[in-house]
């Protein structure tokens, strides 16, 4: 599965406005609060910062303060940009605009999820909703749109082109196109759409759904796991349907009965009002392209994507079901043998049932590698994992991290490193690294680039990397995350384009991660291990065998899991073609046709959140993007730390940002078209 895709919490102008037409994950979370007051014009004078120190904020209003004044720049920016000439002029003010935008909002909002006075959080929290309400007006904002759809048939230069085509796209997407009627219908389509994603997840989360059970029930599960979960009235212990509770429970659960309850409580979550929130927001979506003068959602939606039709998207998943097919059924196969070995039954009385699989992964997971997680730690402490993964990217890519002394951070043990272009010995970004978990932060590890580089004006690249490590050290799995996030803030870093809006990770959504995903893989190279004692001499180097034996853990079961992330692909766009059909229908014919079938009584609709909000039409984009991590990786088939190889892909690819369109970004980088095959090759083996 994937990680979190938790990452550049930035606003960002023609994407967030192209987003908040497409679907509902650009509409604000909450409600927005009242127009702030209108502001006189005077004129702007710019004033392009290189560097700006990290804002620092001890109390709640100062937020509020901050963001007024931000808001109030913007506003009087978007007065000044209505009345500026097409072409150049425009799009230097627009361009302003945008990183303004940035510049006052960006790390700002980026603190609701780390900083550690919680009245801080809640502001910034606010902050980002006001700066969202201040999107979607200037999404709607006639006079700027005409200047956007003048300046893209003006200018001439590739790259000012595209910058204001994109620009325009995003106006284009928000409705402020379309004659008054549809236009008032597009926007009630967009304002209802984002009420029903919100309550889609709110069936979900709010019903917090616990599944009772007696400790005799409980067998094989780790008393960890169960010991202090609470208690329900007749002292049975109850266990939620989400996080690691859940999925140690199905692992490790010997009562199949059990097994059975749990997972068909967290089959089921969202209930069968979600059912008909789904089908409410499968028929708007498609009323909403069709208002756009498309035949459905997904038409809609992939044209702005590197897949750019339904048709290639289909063709795509049609071939990965192709190629995994019979390994998935060779999996299925060697469950029911595992089922029949642990029951001491024949593989004929043995039928595998969908709870069953987890439970049996996890025992022949274990058989096979006998993996011990927790055996990586001694070989990988924290601080030297991070200095680990940069000396990766310095060899790679001719750069320098440099630890700042007394910056300006948000807690305490945050960091702060200067990355230095090692040719020219100019420093071109930071990067804030916050590695411990402490109360109230984010709990997972993500990337907020909050910060684009541009190279029109003097302008660097900030981002932070948010990350929770076990001060004992890293597991394998651990250092691959952090290696992924790190790999989003490589992308920030390195980028150089000439605007900002264009910059790092602006890019469509299916190729966003393909770089991170990419980078996943360097952890289980042993030459790329063998870097870890040039940071850390002391270290002990890291086992080979356990490496190749985490490697083989790591693609077991990959015929059934893909088998599985194709079927809710394949469903996602078969509810968003022309058709829209009915949703619970749909889903039934479509797992029945699956080696384990479709259990009766079971609604998995009903919880896939995913494609209730931003990944509708886009779910595709998981294998997609590891389809174009897989192409690229083959440039460092025979070296993964090759200089020449980590150059072309720093020049092409990182660099260029949304500058370019993503196809021809790959093929600049592989020296020919973008291609599936080594995604296909990696399926078949
Ligand atoms: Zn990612």
């Amino acid at each position: 599965m994937k990680r979190s895709n938790v990452k550049a919490a930035v606003l960002m102008l023609a994407g967030a406005l192209a987003l908040a037409a497409t679907s509902a994950e650009a509409a604000p979370r909450k409600r927005a609060p009242a127009h702030p007051k209108p502001i006189p014009v005077k004129p702007v004078v710019e004033n392009p910062i290189a560097d700006l120190p990290f804002p620092r904020f001890d109390h709640g209003p100062q937020v509020a303060s901050a963001c007024t004044t931000g808001l109030e720049g913007a506003m009087l920016r978007v007065k000044e940009l209505e009345k500026r000439k097409a072409g150049a002029d425009w799009l230097k003010g627009w361009e302003a605009l945008y990183d303004w935008e940035e510049d006052q909002s960006g790390a700002l909002i980026f603190l609701q999820n780390v900083h550690p006075n919680a009245d801080v959080r809640t502001e910034a929290e606010k902050c980002e909703q006001r700066w969202s309400a201040f999107q979607t007006a200037l999404g709607m904002n006639e006079l700027v749109y005409q200047g956007a759809k003048q300046t893209a048939s003006l200018l001439k230069d590739p790259v000012d082109r595209r910058a204001a085509q994109r620009a325009l796209e995003g106006f284009e997407d928000s409705g402020v196109a379309l004659p008054r009627d549809k236009q008032a219908r597009a926007r009630a389509i967009a304002d209802k759409l984002g009420t029903l994603g919100q309550q889609f997840d709110r069936d979900i989360r709010d019903a917090r759904v616990r599944v009772a059970f007696t400790e005799a029930e409980l067998k094989g599960v780790p008393e960890s796991v169960w010991k202090d979960q609470p208690r329900d009235a007749d002292n049975k212990v109850t266990l939620p349907i989400d996080g690691p509770a859940y999925v140690t429970a199905m692992q490790t659960a010997e009562d199949a009965g059990a097994r059975e309850r749990l997972w068909r409580a967290k089959v089921n979550e969202g209930g069968p009002d979600n059912l008909k929130v789904l089908a409410q927001i499968e028929q708007l979506r498609l009323e909403q392209a069709r208002l756009f003068g498309f035949a459905s959602y997904d038409e809609f939606v992939l044209r702005r994507r590197m897949v750019e039709t339904p048709a290639r998207a289909t063709k795509f998943l049609e071939d990965v079901r192709a190629a995994v097919v019979d390994e998935d059924q060779r999996d299925v196969v060697e469950l029911r043998q595992a089922k029949a070995r642990h029951l001491g039954q024949t593989l004929e009385a043995t039928k595998l049932q969908r709870w069953d699989t987890m439970f049996y992964s996890a025992r022949l997971l274990h058989e096979r590698f006998a993996v011990d997680d927790e055996a990586f730690r001694p070989y990988f402490p924290p601080q030297e994992s991070l200095r680990f993964v940069m000396r990766v990217a310095e060899k790679m890519f001719g750069i320098r991290y440099d630890k700042v002394a007394d910056a300006n951070v948000w807690a305490p043990e945050v960091q702060a490193w200067a990355v230095t272009d090692v040719a020219s010995g100019r420093k071109i970004a930071t990067l804030f690294v916050d590695p411990y978990p402490r109360d109230g932060k984010y709990n997972h590890a993500a990337t907020w680039n909050y910060r684009n580089s541009a190279t029109s004006v003097p302008r660097q690249a900030q981002s932070a990397l948010v990350v929770n490590f076990d001060r004992r050290g890293l597991t394998l799995p651990e250092l691959e995350t952090l290696m992924h996030e790190f790999g989003h803030t490589l992308r920030n870093n390195l980028s150089a384009t000439r605007y900002a809006s264009d910059a790092g990770e602006n890019v469509v959504q299916d190729f966003a991660e393909a770089p991170s995903e990419m980078l996943e893989d360097w952890v289980y190279d042993k030459k790329v291990l063998k870097v870890f004692q040039e940071v850390c001499p002391a270290c002990k180097p890291v086992p080979d065998d356990l490496v190749d034996k985490a490697r083989a853990a790591r693609d077991f079961g990959k015929g059934m899991q893909v088998a599985r992330q194709q079927l809710y692909a394949a469903y996602d766009l078969a509810l968003h073609g022309p058709a829209a059909p009915d949703p619970m229908d749909t889903w039934e014919k479509m797992e029945a046709a699956t080696s384990l079938g479709y259990v009766p009584g079971t609604t998995f609709p009903s919880g896939f959140a995913h494609i209730a909000g931003g990944y509708g039409a886009g779910y595709y984009g998981y294998l997609w993007s590891q389809s174009v991590a897989a192409d690229m990786r083959t440039a460092f088939a025979a070296d993964k730390l090759d200089p020449k190889v980590g150059a072309r892909l720093r020049n092409s690819v990182l660099a260029e940002g949304a500058q370019k369109p993503p196809q021809q970004v790959v093929k600049d980088f592989l020296g020919r078209d973008a291609s599936s095959q080594a995604f296909f090759d990696w399926l078949r083996k």
